[in-house]
């Protein structure tokens, strides 16, 4: 017994609990440690002692009435403030238990109190720094959405939900897949899946261009930045968004404005190669006729001089070779233009960035853009103005091909290396259009064209530019349905396309 009653104070005294007994008369039996530690209670001293004069009275009134109910057989919690003996105030989670008499004598009560101070301090400071981040978050411009790694959206601030127009209740618990348009709102699952299974980024600190769908279905440009982070072992992404379609509008009208100035320039060298033409040629031509005339003239009258023939003859074949240098010399000029020097650069970088910028007209021409790019890292000496010029001539005149034509429109971008003998890189552009109007070479011929607003000058541009680096270029009929526009460029650098 005696060994069962020291367990047992042992267990008490160790207890992070305050514990008291005290007798029907609130007159204490027994103290832990930890009580007499708090009330600063001497063990040997406390027997007897009323608790109004241990704890004081000003703790006393605060628990009176959970000490009452218990002193009538009522079990009685609080959970509160009380001064401290030590000074100041503790927050204290208190039971007051009625203790079962017997025969012999009153019941009385059990007193426990966990001291949760630092705990609610905690608490409390948390709850700050949650109400804190919750007001960065909803002042935030960017719409921040958090989801899980099962794409469901877990939390979301007001630009978010202003954003896609919807409120908070509609959004916490869905996939966020409800926020993107088709495809990625079918694949998103599979996006996420393969990024836990593989660890491979697409997105996740990359950030991206992308579009948004809202709640009334209709669709705008935004950037996405996606964080993640980890918690007791769950994956959390969460994703920051900002509506860019002014900047997209603005940087729209600012290629249209360039475009239209690239057509001004084009229109008005054409008009100065024109001018130039007639001005440099008109003269040995005229040099040319009149000295044919005077010829004539001679053999008319009978004379037949033979020097003067021959002679004359000299001066219009020398006439005529000027003509055909100067000719030479403006489409020299004009093949080469002035847009800087040749460098190294990447075909497929080059077909990439050519793409982003048609990305409106591909968009709005609702083409499906495939690409097979397989240049690597090979490097290709080139100008690099002068062949996005080409690519951009040959997937415009694609798109445009396509845009008459029913049915699903796909453009497809291919590239491919051959390093043997004579290292080239290949680039063909295919489209499923209306296919070409003319086999052969007639369509890289000047002023070539079936458009009604046409100039028949892109792809003699283009093939200026090609056969000034070293390449060729060809067009083709697509065994399906469209066409096909292929050049090569070789790999070596090109002293010609300086
Ligand atoms: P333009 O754009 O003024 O028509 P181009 O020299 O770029 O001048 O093209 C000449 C012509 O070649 C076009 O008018 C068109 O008939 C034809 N063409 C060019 N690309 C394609 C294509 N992808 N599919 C069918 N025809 C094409």
């Amino acid at each position: 017994m005696e060994w069962q009653e020291n367990r047992l104070q042992l267990v008490l005294n160790n207890l992070p609990v305050l514990v008291a007994f005290l007798d029907n008369n609130l007159k204490y039996e027994f103290a832990n440690q930890l009580h007499h530690a708090w009330f600063g209670t001497d063990p040997d001293l406390l027997s007897g002692r009323h608790i109004r004069d241990v704890i004081g009275n000003e703790a006393y009134s605060a628990l009176e009435s959970h000490i009452e109910a218990a002193r009538s057989g009522e079990k009685s919690t609080f959970k509160g403030k009380v001064p401290y003996t030590h000074g100041g105030q503790r927050f204290i989670h208190g039971t007051a238990i009625p203790l079962p008499g017997t025969a012999a004598e009153d019941g009385g009560i059990m007193l426990l109190a966990t001291d949760l101070t630092e705990q609610k301090l905690m608490e409390d400071e948390l709850d700050t720094a949650t109400l804190r981040n919750q007001t960065v978050l909803d002042t935030a411009v960017d719409g921040i959405i958090t989801i899980d790694e099962k794409g469901i959206i877990q939390s979301c601030n007001k630009s978010a939900q202003m954003l896609f127009g919807y409120n908070a209740k509609e959004l916490i618990g869905q996939n966020v897949s409800i926020l993107m348009p088709s495809p990625h709102a079918e694949n998103h699952d599979n996006y996420l899946e393969r990024y836990l299974e593989t660890g491979v980024k697409r997105i996740i600190g990359i950030g991206r261009e992308v579009t948004g769908k809202r709640k009334d279905g209709s669709e705008f440009s935004m950037e996405l930045a996606v964080g993640e982070f980890t918690e007791d072992g769950r994956h959390f992404f969460t994703g920051f968004t900002r509506d860019i379609t002014d900047r997209k509008k603005a940087e729209y009208d600012a290629r249209t404005h360039l475009n239209e100035l690239a057509h001004i320039s084009r229109l008005n060298t054409n008009h100065h190669l024109a001018s130039n033409i007639s001005h440099e040629i008109n003269q040995p031509l005229t040099a040319i006729v009149t000295m044919a005339q005077a010829l004539l003239r001679n053999i008319h009258s009978g004379r037949n001089d033979p020097t003067l023939i021959e002679g004359t003859l000299e001066k219009i074949a020398r006439q005529g070779s000027r003509a055909s240098h100067i000719i030479q010399e403006i489409r020299q000029y004009y093949s080469k233009g002035d847009s800087g020097k040749p460098s190294p650069n990447n075909i497929d970088d080059i077909i990439t960035d050519v793409l982003l910028l048609l990305e409106h007209e591909v968009f709005q021409n609702n083409i499906k853009v495939e690409t097979d790019l397989n240049n690597g890292d090979t490097m290709i000496y080139i100008n690099r103005v002068q062949i996005e010029q080409v690519i951009l001539n040959l997937v415009q005149n694609a798109i445009e091909a396509m845009a008459g034509v029913e049915g699903e429109h796909i453009l497809s971008v291919k590239t491919t290396t051959t390093l043997q003998d004579y290292p080239y890189v290949e680039v063909s552009i295919m489209d499923n259009g209306p296919g070409l109007p003319e086999e052969g070479e007639e369509i890289f011929e000047h002023f070539f064209t079936t458009k009604q607003h046409g100039m028949g000058q892109g792809l003699p541009l283009c093939r200026s530019i090609i056969e000034a680096h070293g390449g060729t270029i060809k067009a083709s009929p697509r065994h399906s349905h469209g066409a096909i526009f292929s050049f090569v460029l070789p790999i070596e650098p090109i002293d010609s396309a300086a």
